[in-house]
């Protein structure tokens, strides 16, 4: 059997066909996937779902519902599911004392990791869902112009994005605030500052604003531009490039957070030292060296993509937590078939039905995301008690 490839030519103008014709197919999936509503639907929520987003018991839910007071579901066949919405409502009542206190801000985490296919985007995106099903508001910004968060949110990039639509016009200077980007996202609870390939041109824009005015701080643009977008969301999560690039400097220097996802393979951990080694300059050149200081209220190493049975990767493990100490989150994210079969219809583990895989992996998975989005909520909700005293004592110390 004759296994060779036939050799065929590409001019410059079958690259612009081949570009055309990947566009295209991008366009049909969407159609396909879309349907009917040519937007992208939020999952349903079933009893046992609503059960445990609120903490309660199959018992206590049953007699709020008798109460009537609210969302009662629809009944489709033998179950009862509730909209998004309604969850949500739901889970406004029994996690009010959770809720941001009047004096705190909200907070932003930046995801990233200068290495590609470390599931950055999908941490970014189960991240903002995770929290908005426990009462955030929450902002996502995407900052890869590649656009995968954005894809993730029902949006393709090359068609569906403007350039008004991501954070180019304030990385460009035509804007201060992030404000005017912002739009709402299939998932209420969510909205998003999509990005495209014109996002590349901030790495231009950054630098020539730079030169232009020494006084410029090129690094301070989202942080300055993120202002009132804290005072309006709880938690504003930031996807970033595989790069270090002047968007992702911006990232990291506007967050409060930082989730550096890492798989246990022996050349994802290498690079992650470069990774470091970069912020530290950065850090020196930008802040110290200018007498200027910036502090993390948590940074956390989140164990992404973990083959189980991989011998391999319990090496690389342990290399992990001997260099990170407490920052590694104690919980890792197993490398699933769910996740690949989410991805594939652009979407999370928070998106797919429960009924649509084996339920054991299905459970595995959505444990550990829930697992990671819950200590990322207890993180949040240190800094929220932190920054009410930090205001209670100065409050008292200006009455005295
Ligand atoms: P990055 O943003 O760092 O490039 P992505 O989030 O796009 O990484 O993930 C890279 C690929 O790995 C995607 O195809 C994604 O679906 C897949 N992936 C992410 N997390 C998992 C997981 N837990 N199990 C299996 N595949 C995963
Ligand atoms: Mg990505």
């Amino acid at each position: 059997m004759n296994i060779r490839k036939t050799l065929s030519q590409v001019s410059l103008k079958d690259i612009d066909i081949q570009s055309k014709r990947v566009s295209m197919v991008m366009l049909k999936i969407k159609e396909a996937m879309l349907a009917p509503l040519a937007k992208k639907q939020p999952p349903k929520f079933s009893s046992s779902d609503i059960s445990s987003l609120c903490g309660i018991d199959k018992a206590k839910l049953a007699y709020r519902l008798l109460r009537g007071d609210l969302p009662g579901g629809l009944v489709e066949g033998s179950r009862r599911v509730w909209s998004l919405v309604d969850a949500q409502a739901w889970v406004a009542d029994y996690r009010s004392q959770f809720k941001r206190p009047k004096n705190a801000t909200g907070l932003t985490i930046t995801v990233a990791n200068f290495k590609g296919g470390v599931a950055k985007t999908t941490t970014a995106v189960t991240l903002a869902q995770g929290l908005s099903l426990k009462g955030y508001k929450v902002l996502v910004i995407d900052l890869d112009p590649q656009g995968s968060a954005t894809t993730l949110f029902g949006f393709i990039p090359d068609v569906d994005v403007q350039r008004e639509h991501t954070a180019l016009t304030l990385f460009e200077g035509e804007e201060e605030m992030i404000d005017s980007a912002i739009r709402p996202t299939y998932w209420s609870g969510i909205d998003l500052v999509g990005a495209a390939p014109m996002l590349f041109s901030a790495e231009f824009a950054l630098p020539a604003r730079q030169i232009k005015n020494p006084d410029f701080e090129f690094w301070k643009v989202l942080e300055l531009g993120l202002d009132t977008a804290r005072r309006n969301y709880d938690a504003i999560i930031i996807d970033t490039p595989p790069a270090l690039s002047y968007v992702t400097i911006n990232a990291l220097f506007a967050a409060e957070g930082v989730v550096m996802p890492l798989p246990p393979n022996a050349l994802d951990f290498a690079s992650s030292s470069q990774f470091w080694d970069l912020f530290s300059d950065l850090s020196k050149q930008l802040y110290q060296n200018r007498d200027e200081d910036k502090t993390f209220d948590f940074i956390d190493v989140l164990l992404s993509r973990v083959e189980t049975n991989d011998s391999a990767s319990s090496i690389v493990r342990q290399w992990i937590i001997e260099a990170y100490g407490d920052k590694v989150l104690p919980i890792e994210i197993p490398k699933t078939s769910v996740a690949v079969a989410a991805s594939t219809e652009f979407g999370t583990i928070y998106d797919i039905p429960k009924g649509t895989l084996s339920s054991k992996t299905y459970i595995r998975a959505k444990d550990a995301y829930d697992r990671f989005c819950t200590l990322v909520d207890e993180q949040i909700q240190s800094v929220w008690q932190n920054q009410v005293e930090e205001v209670n004592d100065y409050i008292q110390k200006i009455d005295v």
